[in-house]
């Protein structure tokens, strides 16, 4: 999420510092440019107004802003108006992070004005000679018509224009108590005039101990809005508006879920590309509830499950997902070649990744979402996704290693159930050796064979094929550029929708970790979730005045 941070003070600095160390937070400081030298801040920094509300509310939209924290100094008099005005305007999360004003302590003699004009004159009722100004360098004007005073101007620039005669200290704070009393000693200062500014608050004290009188100029009214008053207050406000970031693999959805502080099942997982038309897996996992108290036998599920895809069971190993599939294949086979952009399990598991060394390859690639043409090859193909982009088991490359993903085809992450189809007898014999015992739990094994009698490839394909297209009507529609695929998944242009969307109980996969930032794939969810995921959608077009 990008977060616009209206800067100028320490508060503001120190914001910058917090959140550019925070994930999933992208910060951008905003000065007005009063000042020609400038403190280094930790992030892109844009200088000057952004031409009223109208040029702001424009700035959000077309930067994305996710939230805005105004953390413009407490006599920032059009800024805060403005921001407020902005965010309401776009939608745009709002903070007004504002230090707390001076707190008046007993020996404190303290005159509150409610401007520079009435404090000009109260230095007439303090009968006043020698005086300090802490008012900023642009605020001078009503002093330089006051008889009789000595003026010592410090500002953190030299002003333009000062009072006749006056002395000028430049210095930027934060300043000490010692150096406070030391200043006003060493100008044998009378008064003090200072805006309520709040904050660092040595030279306060240190009139305080001098007995020395105090001009202070009230604070002109702020904005009605959500206020912090410090730096980690403000923090934990952009915190709380941040989903989760993104996981390496998508399936955020129990994150996000305690985030948003409702139920897993509220939160729609387009994150993760599942047949939309899958049977009801947890029903079957019920109904074999009692099987937990056996141990698991793989050998019928297997014999099922081979004869289905029309290969020998002997060459065919049940996993534990199809995570297990392949850190089992690649613990056989540990060099390997992926091209990228491709799935970040085989890099994860392959001993070694070289240029050269057979292949493994996602058919249709992850994330690209393209089938493989027929001339392609590979040593290792990743089916996960092949029956329900093709409508059969598999492109049947007897040669080379197959895996495959029964958690996708039957929606049932949850339960972890995938496969290896071996090149040979002898080399499904060695997966087998390697697997530990017992991997693929009973429940997952008990429902192989009532979910293969309820599974219809031809048809599920055949019925994605349109839903996806409807979708990737409904986002061009809706402005968005989308790639389409062979896949149950498309793949859309949008920095910053990922958290825009999960804000709203949708959840997508961010495809940084693919090397593809700013793109989201979304599954093809079935009629329900499509109107969900539009309505959602519409929402963050809405906020975000039309743009996608
Ligand atoms: P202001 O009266 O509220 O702002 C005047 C105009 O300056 C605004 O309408 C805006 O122009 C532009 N602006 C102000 N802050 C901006 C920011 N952070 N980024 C981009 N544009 C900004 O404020 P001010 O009293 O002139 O103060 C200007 C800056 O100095 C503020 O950032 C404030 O934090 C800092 N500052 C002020 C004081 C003080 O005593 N006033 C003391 C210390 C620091 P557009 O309308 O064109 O957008």
């Amino acid at each position: 999420m990008k977060v616009l941070v209206l800067a100028g003070t320490r508060e503001a600095r120190e914001l910058i510092e917090l959140l550019a160390a925070e994930p999933g937070v992208e910060v951008v400081a905003s000065l007005a440019g009063r000042t020609s030298s400038r403190v280094e801040l930790p992030c892109p920094v844009r200088v000057g107004g952004f031409g009223g509300v109208d040029g702001l509310r424009r700035f959000l939209r077309s930067e994305r802003v996710g939230a805005v924290v105004d953390a413009t100094h407490p006599f920032a008099a059009r800024m805060p108006h403005h921001a407020l005005a902005a965010a309401r305007g776009t939608g745009t999360p709002h903070l007004r992070l504002r230090r707390p004003p001076y707190q008046h302590r007993p020996g404190d003699r303290w005159v509150e004005v409610d401007d520079m004009a009435a404090a000009a004159v109260a230095l007439r009722r303090l009968d006043a000679r020698r005086v300090l100004l802490t008012v900023g360098r642009l605020d001078l004007e009503p002093f330089s018509t006051v008889p009789g005073v000595h003026f010592v101007v410090r500002s953190v620039e030299p002003p333009a224009q000062g009072p006749p005669g006056a002395t000028i200290v430049t210095a930027r704070g934060p300043f000490t108590v010692d150096g406070e009393r030391a200043l006003l000693a060493g100008h044998d200062i009378d008064a003090l005039v200072t805006k309520d500014s709040g904050g660092d608050d040595a030279k306060i004290r240190a009139a305080r101990a001098a007995g020395i009188a105090v001009a202070m100029v009230r604070r002109p009214p702020d904005v009605d809005a959500t206020i912090a008053t410090d730096a980690s207050a403000a923090q934990a406000w952009v915190r709380a508006l941040t989903p989760p970031a993104p996981g390496p693999h998508g399936g955020d959805a129990a994150a996000l879920a305690a985030w948003l502080g409702t139920d897993l099942d509220a939160v729609l997982d387009l994150s993760v590309s599942l047949n939309p038309d899958a049977p009801d897996a947890a029903r079957l996992v019920a109904r074999a509830a009692t099987r937990v108290g056996h141990y698991p036998d793989p050998r019928q599920p297997t014999r099922a499950l081979a004869g289905a895809i029309g290969v020998d069971p002997g060459r065919l190993v049940l996993t534990n997902g199809g995570a297990e599939a392949i850190a089992l294949v690649a613990a056989h086979e540990p060099v390997g070649w992926v091209e990228d952009p491709e799935f970040s399990l085989y890099a994860r598991h392959l001993a070694e990744v070289r240029e050269g060394a057979p292949r493994w390859r996602s058919n249709p690639s992850n994330p690209l979402g393209r089938l493989a043409p027929g001339s392609a090859e590979a040593a290792v193909w990743d089916e996960a996704f092949y029956p329900l982009a093709s409508g059969t088991w598999t492109r049947g490359d007897d040669r080379a290693w197959r895996v495959g993903s029964l958690t996708k085809l039957w929606a049932c992450p949850g339960l972890r159930l995938g496969y290896v189809i071996a090149p040979t007898l002898e080399l499904a014999e060695a997966i087998r050796s390697r697997q530990p015992r017992w991997a693929v739990n009973a429940l997952a094994l008990a429902v192989v064979e009532p979910l293969l009698a309820e599974t219809d490839l031809a048809g599920w394909a055949a019925a994605i094929r349109p839903r996806r297209i409807q979708l990737v009507q409904a986002l061009m529609a809706r402005g968005f550029a989308v790639r389409d695929t062979d896949a149950c998944w498309v793949l859309v242009e949008a920095p910053g929708l990922r958290d825009l969307l999960a804000r709203r109980a949708v959840l997508v996969r961010d495809c940084t970790s693919f090397g593809m930032p700013g793109v989201v794939r979304m599954a093809v969810p079935d009629d329900a979730g499509l109107d969900r995921l539009l309505t959602a959608v519409d929402g963050v077009r809405r906020d975000a005045g039309g743009a996608p």
